[in-house]
């Protein structure tokens, strides 16, 4: 079977999450999201997860050759043979380069960057509906699955509140960065005419049908090129 080498790309609030949580399920691929990929290298004490540690312990940002390394040395290894699927990384054209001169490195490419599309104002409206019970995290959402009482956790009666993450000036500034720094991807992949496209704007299930749709194309095409 050819390799599956996916990069998920889209907003904050896309469901980007969510689908590749699914997507690790049903394809059997391990799901590598940069912020565990770097903490696991930390934790396991491996070379590049103690230079990553000397960066962390001075409050600087990781370099990109760093995570690169990171992600060749899970990349390269038996859980990943078949392919795998990366979600946080890369985040901007400079971080694409060098993950696709790892790659080459290993002797693979990308399969496919499957990017869950979605508007600022349906962003927006997702991240910015959300209120969090202060005593024990649970998540409700003012249109979508709003609590029984306005402001009252239905689980345990504590306090619904609006997280950091998500006041509208903090998730504006996110929008902000992705479509400075993430967007260009866009066309950087579809130049290379490795970009699928998917309207992440649909239901949560039509979003996984619609991948499903895309993965199985490509791998029609994976098996014609052989
Ligand atoms: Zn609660």
């Amino acid at each position: 079977m050819p390799q599956l080498n996916l990069v998920l790309l889209g907003p904050p609030g896309s469901g980007k999450g969510t689908q590749g949580e699914r997507l690790q399920e049903e394809l059997r691929l391990p799901y590598y999201a940069t912020g565990d990929i770097l903490r696991a290298a930390v934790r396991n004490e491996t070379e590049l997860g103690k230079t990553a540690r000397e960066y962390m312990d001075r409050g600087d940002l990781v370099p990109d050759q760093v995570i690169v390394g990171a992600i060749g040395e899970r990349i390269d290894s038996v859980e990943a043979a078949d392919g795998f699927i990366l979600d946080g990384f890369p985040r901007n054209v400079p971080q694409a380069e060098a993950l696709a001169a790892k790659l080459s490195e290993l002797g693979r490419a990308l399969t496919a960057v499957l990017l869950i599309d979605a508007s600022d104002e349906e962003v927006m409206r997702r991240l910015g509906g959300r209120r969090t019970c202060v005593e024990n995290g649970h998540v409700f959402h003012v249109e979508f699955d709003p609590p029984a009482k306005e402001g009252v956790c239905d689980i345990d009666g504590s306090e619904l509140i609006v997280r950091d993450d998500d006041k509208p000036e903090v998730i504006r500034h996110r929008l902000e960065t992705y479509h400075e720094k993430t967007e260009p991807l866009i066309e950087f992949y579809d130049h290379q005419s490795l970009l699928r496209r998917i309207d992440g704007a649909a239901a949560p299930d039509t979003v996984a049908d619609e991948l499903r749709r895309a993965l199985a194309t490509l791998k029609l095409e994976a098996d014609e090129a052989i």
